[in-house]
């Protein structure tokens, strides 16, 4: 794996810009291609393994707009005041079955299938219904129609054989609703991959236990596991492993075994006391990065004979700025999913927002609309790497490029809405 990129004028030395970073590392992992039939209601979040195409016209046939009348316009519109004999109805489910004549019309509700004949509705505000004349009601027309007038054509929506889902598609609640209306009950999909995730450290403890002197509450293992589930794939939980050659030699062998990656939080920067290094680099061929990030410098990803290893720096919000900018897009590629490149907009800074040149930041922030409509941005303080909080605190990133340096209150930043996996 390539580590010396071309440097430009604002970068340090030795560290990797995330976009380069990014691409390298997705040209080293590649889609699993398992695949597995689920029913349509076990499918919200699943990866289309084939395309979903379509046997069916949506509408099926051509059908009303509006609740009015159907009948028959020849090239010319119906002029206004054209009298209509009303020769039946048409019911949701319960087409007319006869075919229109000329001078004929029906009454039909909205979505009600036209029938044979007809290619034209008329509004029932814009019709006079004239219930006493013999031999059944007729209706006058109060405006001029023209064929096609509130008609819904048939495969307007979606025609027979159009593909309406791609394959790598994540499946939304949209979509499902869209495979049901085609009649489709099972979807092909990629089977989920699974993910054994691991802290490192002699200092961490489960909540729950009782702290020594020197010892804290792991959360690392938490938010990944959390932000893990809305991904959908398969979680292995393997605990906390402490800084011990043979408990980490143990621990990642069984990892590598039961899981496509392998993801661990702690022990990949660069000096080390614990192991995590020199296990790994017996079992596998990893690379350790240094990101021109912040937070989140350090950085891990290689091959382990069995599956792809992924390791976050130990910091909290290091930890899951990585994850969420570099592990979910490797971990949606191995799942056979499309791309989904973040959504950033511009806002207005409503703070000062220190910084130096040489790292892209992924401060923490607070947005919305102000009343005259602009998108305003606020620090949501302290933005130690430690400081999960301002995570918590906050609702999208202040993404502030690499080569700028402090952001002034009321210049303009680019901002990115947290998604779905840190809400
Ligand atoms: P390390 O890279 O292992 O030196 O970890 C960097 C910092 O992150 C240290 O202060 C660790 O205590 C902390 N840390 C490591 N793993 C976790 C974890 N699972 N949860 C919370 N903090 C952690
Ligand atoms: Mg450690």
């Amino acid at each position: 794996m390539a580590h010396d990129q071309p440097m430009d004028a604002c970068s340090v030395p030795g560290l990797t810009p995330l976009n380069t970073a990014l691409t390298q590392l997705l040209n080293e992992v590649h889609p699993k291609d398992e695949v597995v039939s689920v029913q349509l209601e076990s499918a919200l979040g699943r990866v289309l393994a084939q395309p979903a195409v379509s046997t069916l016209n949506i509408p099926p046939g051509d059908n009303s707009a509006m609740d009015g009348y159907a009948f028959h316009v020849g090239d010319q519109p119906l002029p206004v005041g054209t009298q209509l004999m009303v020769v039946g109805k048409v019911f949701a489910g319960h087409p007319y079955a006869g075919v229109l004549k000329t001078g004929e019309c029906v009454r039909i509700m909205t979505g009600g299938q036209l029938p044979q004949g007809a290619n034209a509705v008329v509004m029932q505000e814009q019709a006079t219904l004239s219930a006493e004349e013999a031999p059944s009601p007729s209706i006058h027309l109060q405006v001029e129609v023209p064929s096609g007038a509130h008609v819904r054509a048939m495969g307007e929506d979606i025609k027979s054989g159009q593909t309406v889902l791609h394959a790598g598609r994540r499946l939304r609640a949209a979509d499902i609703g869209l495979l049901a209306s085609l009649g489709i009950g099972e979807v092909q999909v990629t089977k989920s991959i699974r993910v054994a995730i691991l802290s490192t450290g002699d200092e961490l403890k489960r909540p729950g236990q009782s702290l020594a002197p020197g010892q804290f509450y792991e959360s690392n293992r938490y938010v990944i596991a959390a932000g893990l589930k809305r991904m959908g794939v398969e979680v292995i939980d393997l605990g906390i492993v402490p800084d011990d050659l043979s408990a980490l030699r143990d621990a990642f062998a069984k990892a590598n075994e039961q899981a496509d990656v392998v993801m661990t939080s702690g022990g990949v920067s660069v000096g080390e006391a614990d192991y995590t290094k020199t296990v790994l680099e017996a079992l596998g061929k990893i690379a350790f990065w240094k990101l021109a990030i912040k937070p989140g410098k350090p950085f891990a990803f290689g091959h382990l004979p069995n599956s792809y290893f992924i390791g976050l720096p130990g910091n909290p919000v290091s930890a899951l700025v990585t994850f969420h900018q570099l592990a979910v897009p490797l971990l949606r590629k191995i799942s056979g999913a499309d791309a989904e490149p973040p959504c950033r907009l511009r806002a207005i800074a409503k703070t000062r927002i220190r910084k130096a040149p040489g790292r892209t930041d992924f401060q923490r922030g607070v947005y919305l609309v102000n009343e005259t409509g602009q998108l305003e941005v606020t620090s949501t303080g302290a933005q130690g790497s430690g400081i999960l909080s301002s995570m918590s605190a906050a609702n999208c990133y202040i993404v502030i490029e690499q080569e700028r340096g402090t952001v002034e209150a009321e210049e303009s930043v680019w901002i990115e809405p947290f998604d779905e996996i840190l809400k």
